[in-house]
């Protein structure tokens, strides 16, 4: 079996879109002055999807979220001449010739995206070449289902944000994540308001089950050490990327702070990265994304660091890539669970571009042992919502 051709198309999603409310989420902006809200420039809306065949017509289905022009251009003109002609089953090769290729611009970031769009189609490939799913491929089922936790909860007003906490309760989840809406710029009124919104949504779902925080890089250093005490009491599973994913240093300090758990990942990336986050016992919960990290081969071997180093892995964002990675780890205790809903930022996107992710069933997802590869195929239904720029 030989890779035939490689096609990567920017779809880019001109339908009707939600606007969120203006801080439903921290973020690293937010410590920019800057003339216009931060977060109204927060959008992803649009997203790569890669098409790998092989020359006995198998097609495997990549994708990639991080500044999906950019990552266009590098899998056209860099990775593709790297992969074609060549056998998908020698995928280590071929992962580290992109990377080794790469490297002196690379390593991180949208590079590491793009390679990760292109291992992605190519386990797509093999299991669809063996009809079996990936996550047999890689170890096959650790769970029988897989535990999820309902991550919308964005800051808004905190009646809604409680009534949404009730609905997803309701449906039989155990763990939520809600988003801090405010940070250093804030002042102590914007303590006080993340202090209410956490206390907000303890009061809908008690304490018998999991609340996790995320800031998503929007605070600093200091305000994250006046924040967590205050936090102690509510008890939360883990508080999210606390500050900017280059502050290693800093996750390592606010890990060892309180009882309260650090964790990220979602804006590392490689083996490497990894390593060094584990080292300096930076994260107690690694959340890489696998269309980020380097790709299913990536993301395998981050697995068995985690194991080895007793830290739980639960990846980022839900979508079949995460999934089977999550099934097949008995280091990775459940997964990030969106539901779907309007376009709002952009991350729903995957849900109007790939049929075949799983939804919720009383806090779980499933995966099906008779759907050969990722189990994604395109979706014909939002076709013409989308620009797609080939
Ligand atoms: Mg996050």
């Amino acid at each position: 079996m030989k890779i035939k051709s490689v096609r990567a198309r920017v779809f880019e999603w001109k339908g009707k879109t939600v606007p969120p409310q203006g801080n439903f989420c921290s973020n690293a902006m937010d410590l920019v002055y800057s003339k216009t809200e931060s977060m109204s420039t927060f959008r992803f809306h649009s997203w790569t999807v890669v098409e790998i065949e092989t020359d006995d017509g198998i097609i495997g289905l990549g994708n990639v979220a991080l500044a999906p022009a950019i990552a266009k251009a590098i899998i056209d003109q860099y990775l593709t001449p790297l992969v074609l002609g060549q056998d998908p089953w020698d995928y280590e090769y071929l992962w580290q010739r992109m990377y080794r290729a790469t490297h002196a611009w690379g390593r991180k970031g949208v590079t590491m995206a793009a390679i990760s769009a292109i291992d992605l189609a190519i386990w797509d490939i093999l299991g669809k070449s063996v009809n079996k799913p990936v996550f047999k491929l890689l170890g096959g089922r650790t769970k029988e289902k897989i535990p999820c936790y309902y991550s919308k909860l964005y800051r808004t007003d905190i009646k809604e944000m409680q009534l949404e906490a009730q609905k997803f309760l309701d449906q039989g989840f155990t763990a939520f994540k809600t988003r801090f809406g405010y940070g250093p710029a804030h002042l102590q009124k914007g303590v006080a308001e993340n202090l209410k919104a956490v206390e907000a949504i303890r009061e809908v779902i008690g304490y018998d089950n999991d609340l996790m925080l995320e800031c998503y890089m929007g605070w600093n250093l200091e305000y994250a050490k006046r924040m967590l005490p205050k936090l102690e009491k509510f008890e939360p599973r883990w508080l999210e990327e606390p500050v900017i994913a280059d502050d290693i240093d800093g996750y390592a300090e606010l890990n060892q702070l309180t009882s309260i758990p650090i964790s990220g990942g979602e804006h590392e990336f490689s083996l490497y990265g990894f390593k060094q986050l584990l080292d300096k016992k930076a994260v107690s919960v690694v959340q890489y994304d696998t269309n980020r990290v380097g790709g299913i081969t990536a993301a395998h071997k981050i697995n068995a660091l985690c194991e080895a180093y007793s830290v739980p892995v639960i990846p980022h964002a839900g979508q079949m890539h995460n999934y089977h990675l999550t099934m097949s780890t008995l280091a990775s205790p459940m997964s990030e669970y969106f539901p779907m809903h309007d376009v709002e930022v952009g991350n729903e996107l995957f849900y109007y571009i790939f049929d075949g992710e799983p939804v919720a069933e009383n806090g779980f997802v499933q995966l099906e042992d008779n759907k050969p590869g990722l189990g994604l195929t395109l979706k014909t239904e939002f076709l013409d919502q989308f620009n797609i720029i080939e």
